[in-house]
């Protein structure tokens, strides 16, 4: 069987490493001219990990990574934590494999350094996609094509492959952007920032912040609002003042970090309705393509992993319309289960007048009592997951785990 991956972004690189280790054929086609990822930082929980492991990534992944040491979600102004639930060790001794947080360019190269480059092919962007009885063809804009038996889009929020087979819809705007930025540690030394997992949450505006490159810079982000337009990309860049002025009265840290990085960027936020399938006949959805989804779980990269893993087990025990079919029954749920889930995160990141801060802030110090450091139930769920069992149809654990399965 050959496979015909559109994308070679974090979900089409893992499907075609997956592919490798199960000795099945595949081709990769990438629009850009080089295997490339925006300048920022990317949550890895645990069932992500677990399969960067299976893919002989482990090494390179912890040279390049941070393991961070609790989640802390703080109040704007006193910078008080009414929420801390563990990671390091706890992640690791609980689930197998750690938390990690990392840069987006080490994670694309372990995810793409070995893979054999006459398989990939650069710089040919789709434009057309067709499939008969007998297999699929994909047409770029060079006037190229190539054959196979099955295609994967793997093409991301605005995939090709989705909107010639599935459902045309533009990606939702969510009503609020991010800006976003990588500072050095040494520029933030002065601050003393533990290496853990930050949740700053003010009015109608959070900060979340980590290490990654191994320690050596932090990636922040601030989710909000703003009255100027602003595009769905990560390259439009922003000014350092426009996004300061939004964290008047906050504490301090937050003013600091920001102005101490260098280039500041930002994009609007968007997922995607859920769609009715995920298949037709030869040709299949995955990651972003599949089910972009709001960050406010970090789970969008990590579900693609998830993805590729089923999906190459898949692949490698049936035929292609099968395969395809049994892949969707598979991950469906859980992957569209996240989307609506960043939906619901995305109201507490969000609220607004003093009295529901403060019944927020309440809500998450009843939420620590309760959890008395330990994991919450969507911890649970979500990092237990196993997609070699999953692959296996033996694993309903995590559907058992879920109240909302
Ligand atoms: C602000 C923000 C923070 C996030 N943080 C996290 C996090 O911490 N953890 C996490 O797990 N997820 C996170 N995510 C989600 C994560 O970034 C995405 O889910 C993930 O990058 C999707 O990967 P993908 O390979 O499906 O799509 P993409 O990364 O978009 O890759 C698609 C690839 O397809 C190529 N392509 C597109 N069209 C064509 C075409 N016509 N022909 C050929 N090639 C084509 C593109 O060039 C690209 O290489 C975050 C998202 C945002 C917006």
């Amino acid at each position: 069987m050959k496979v015909l991956i559109a994308g070679a972004g974090i979900a089409g690189s893992t499907l075609a490493q997956a592919l490798a280790q199960m000795g099945i054929d595949y081709q990769v086609i990438e629009q850009a001219d080089a295997f490339r990822e925006v300048g920022a930082g990317i949550q890895l929980s645990p069932n992500g990990v677990r399969i960067l492991d299976r893919l002989g990534l482990s090494d390179g992944l912890a040279a390049v990574s941070t393991e961070p040491d609790f989640h802390k979600y703080s109040v704007w102004d006193s910078g008080e934590t009414v929420l801390k639930t563990p990671l390091k060790p706890m992640v690791r001794e609980t689930y197998g494999f750690p938390y990690y947080h990392a840069h987006r360019a080490d994670l694309i190269e372990l995810l793409t350094q070995n893979l054999d480059r006459s398989r990939v092919m650069m710089n040919e962007k789709i434009v057309t996609v067709d499939q008969d009885s007998g297999g699929v063809a994909v047409t770029c804009e060079s006037g190229n094509s190539y054959k196979g038996d099955v295609l994967i889009g793997a093409d991301g929020i605005h995939s090709v492959v989705r909107e010639q087979f599935f459902r045309p819809d533009p990606p939702r705007p969510s009503g609020y952007v991010t800006w976003r930025g990588v500072v050095d540690a040494d520029a933030i030394a002065h601050l003393d920032i533990p290496v853990s997992a930050y949740v700053d949450m003010g009015p109608r505006l959070s900060f979340v912040y980590y290490y990654v490159s191994g320690g050596k810079r932090l990636n922040w982000l601030a989710l909000g609002q703003t009255n100027d337009p602003k595009r769905e990309s990560w390259n439009q860049t922003a000014t350092r003042e426009e996004i300061i002025d939004a964290f008047e009265g906050w504490y301090e840290r937050p003013k600091a970090v920001i102005s101490a990085t260098p280039e500041v960027f930002v994009t609007s936020l968007h997922d995607r309705e859920p769609l009715a399938s995920w298949v037709s006949e030869r040709v299949a959805l995955m990651g972003d393509a599949a089910h972009a989804m709001l960050p406010y779980h970090a789970q969008g990269a990590v579900q693609s992993l998830e993805d590729a893993w089923v999906l190459a087990r898949c692949l490698q025990g049936m035929n292609a319309t099968d395969a395809l079919k049994h892949y969707e029954s598979l991950r469906f749920d859980r992957a569209n289960l996240m989307v609506q889930q960043s939906r619901n995160a995305e109201g507490w990141y969000h609220v607004d007048t003093p009295e529901e801060i403060e019944s927020r802030n309440e809500r998450f110090r009843k939420t620590n009592a309760r959890l008395a450091g330990g994991f919450s139930p969507q911890q649970h769920w979500l990092y237990s997951y196993d997609a070699e069992k999953a692959a296996a149809g033996t694993d309903h654990e995590w559907q058992a785990l879920c109240p909302w399965a």
